[in-house]
């Protein structure tokens, strides 16, 4: 029987698929899947290797037994069946892209895809060119053509409009924000049409057992959802214990776009907070996002008794006015996109533990938000999320047939905080910068070539080891110098 993509003469991922649909039962999946799948049209259904179709073909019409059962040991060449937690950025894109390598996928997740699309946002998104362009090498980038870009960033801090005291701005290579409310939605039919299974069940930890049991590997992608608390805080690596802002979204047309480039424009007002806005596509089209971040406590902390859709956006326009009024004509013509266009909570920056044991032993691996949780200032959830389901994947078909111990996960996660740790050090700094990033910040004003180091690092913030450290930064300050003044 061929049972694994290396028995199959067209390389097909279909061959997976078709097996992983026959252990549901469901006795259409060959013709289902052979039906679109061109590789298995042209390669074997038109008689080039008449043996080996009818070989897959038999694999996909007998009954498989479930993990534990007589007929399946998730043994070399049978297929190994991985269960994912949560239908948000992670699992989505991790999920699909296993289904094309070949993987039997399902997903739980709480929220249907329609409940996701009529829902209120839930972030504001942006993703910078790499994470887009990993997106994109898993064939899951379907908006380029409808959202605007954000080409650049251009940041300022100050008091008042007469008192800035840093202004810089630099082009970048261009990024998105999609609404999750499109995203989301397309991705889980992409999923489902590729042969994965998405089922809608709220998991709680009785149910995380059972999936664990009947799955070679179960993955927790379910963002700051309550199953996250399976994995302990890490201490050690994120040390705040409390919100460091509250975090107030609007979505907005009629925003007046800028005249140099679509940015990602970064306002800091010391003390109270910060104003990050960028273009975006929302589900009535371009539209622009609003992220105020207010320091607990601070006068922009206004939050807490705002309970209607007009109230948020009359307290968002009045937060511009009064602490960030350099930009704040732009807003003048600024309308909500829609009544659930807007969303305001605290957010507590959390590192976990990234292996789960289950009261049974088990071990789940945790992805996303719940694995590492940044404040959304500098934008890295759902880059980290792009960058780290493709880390996943890669060392999932690295593993071959061998099973998925803990002594493989620790690896993987180490790996993965190896790529993660730099965006939350990046954004712990803008948090509560320290005396030498207020230095950089104000140098990189004065030469092009920092503030192009630091949107490279927003980009990619593993090259940001210098940033966070006080004498590096100086020496790339000075050699910067040295380098535009020779120039
Ligand atoms: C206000 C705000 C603004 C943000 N802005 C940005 C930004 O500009 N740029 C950026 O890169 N990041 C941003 N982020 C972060 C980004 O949205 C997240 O990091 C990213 O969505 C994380 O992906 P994830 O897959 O880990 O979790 P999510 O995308 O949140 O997905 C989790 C999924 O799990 C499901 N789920 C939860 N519990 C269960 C359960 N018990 N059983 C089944 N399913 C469950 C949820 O319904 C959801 O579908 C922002 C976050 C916030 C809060």
């Amino acid at each position: 029987m061929i049972a694994n993509r290396a028995d199959c003469p067209a390389n097909s991922a279909a061959v997976h698929a078709i097996t992983a649909n026959a252990a549901k039962g469901a006795d259409k999946s060959f013709d289902v899947i052979v039906g679109r799948t061109s590789d298995c049209a042209t390669v074997c259904a038109d008689g080039q290797f008449p043996d080996a179709f009818h070989r897959c073909s038999k694999a996909g019409r007998e009954p498989q037994g479930r993990k534990g059962q007589a007929g399946h040991q998730s043994k070399e060449g049978d297929v190994r069946k991985i269960t994912i937690i949560g239908a948000g950025h992670a699992g989505l894109q991790l999920g699909t892209g296993l289904l094309k390598a070949g993987h039997a996928v399902v997903i739980v997740t709480n929220r249907s895809a329609d409940e996701v699309r009529s829902g209120r946002i839930t972030s504001s998104q942006s993703m910078y060119n790499m994470a887009v362009g990993i997106e994109r090498d898993f064939g899951m980038a379907f908006w380029d053509e409808h959202c605007p870009p954000i080409e650049g960033m251009h940041i300022r801090a100050g008091l008042d409009a007469d008192r800035i005291m840093v202004d810089f701005r630099m082009r970048m290579p261009p990024g998105q924000s999609v609404d999750q409310r499109l995203k989301f939605p397309r991705w889980m039919e992409e999923f489902e049409r590729l042969g994965g299974r998405l089922r809608i069940e709220d998991t709680n930890l009785d149910r995380l057992e059972e999936i664990a049991a009947s799955s070679d590997l179960t993955i927790v992608a379910a963002g700051k959802g309550e199953i996250g608390k399976l994995f302990a805080r890490d201490a050690a690596r994120c040390t705040f214990d409390a919100p460091q802002r509250i975090t107030a979204l609007t979505y907005l047309h009629g925003v007046r776009p800028r005249e140099d480039f679509g940015a990602i424009n970064i306002n800091v007002h010391p003390g109270a907070g910060e104003m990050v806005h960028f273009p975006a596509l929302t589900l009535s089209g371009a539209c622009d996002i609003v992220n105020l971040e207010c320091v607990p406590g601070g006068p922009m902390d206004v939050w807490s008794g705002i309970d209607t859709p007009a109230r948020h956006l009359e307290a968002t326009l009045d937060l511009i006015h009064s602490h960030f009024p350099w930009d704040a004509h732009r807003f003048a013509d600024a309308r909500l996109t829609d009544d659930l266009g807007v969303l305001a909570g605290p957010v507590t920056p959390t590192v976990r533990r990234p292996v789960g044991f289950l009261p049974s032993g088990q071990p789940v691996l945790a992805l996303g938000d719940v694995f590492l949780l940044n404040d959304p200032m500098t934008g890295q959830g759902s880059n980290n999320a792009s960058k780290c389901a493709a880390l996943y994947l890669q060392a999932i078909e690295a593993r071959g047939d061998l099973p998925f111990d803990t002594y493989w996960i620790a690896q993987l996660t180490e790996r993965a905080w190896d790529e993660t740790k730099w965006s939350a050090r990046l954004t712990n700094t803008m948090l509560a910068p320290p005396a030498h990033v207020l230095g950089i910040l104000a140098a990189a004003a004065e030469r092009p070539g920092l503030a192009q180091q630091i949107a490279a690092g927003f980009n990619d913030p593993r090259t940001m080891g210098w940033y966070v450290d006080p004498v590096l930064a100086n020496r790339v300050i000075a050699e910067t110098t040295v380098t535009e003044q020779a120039a």
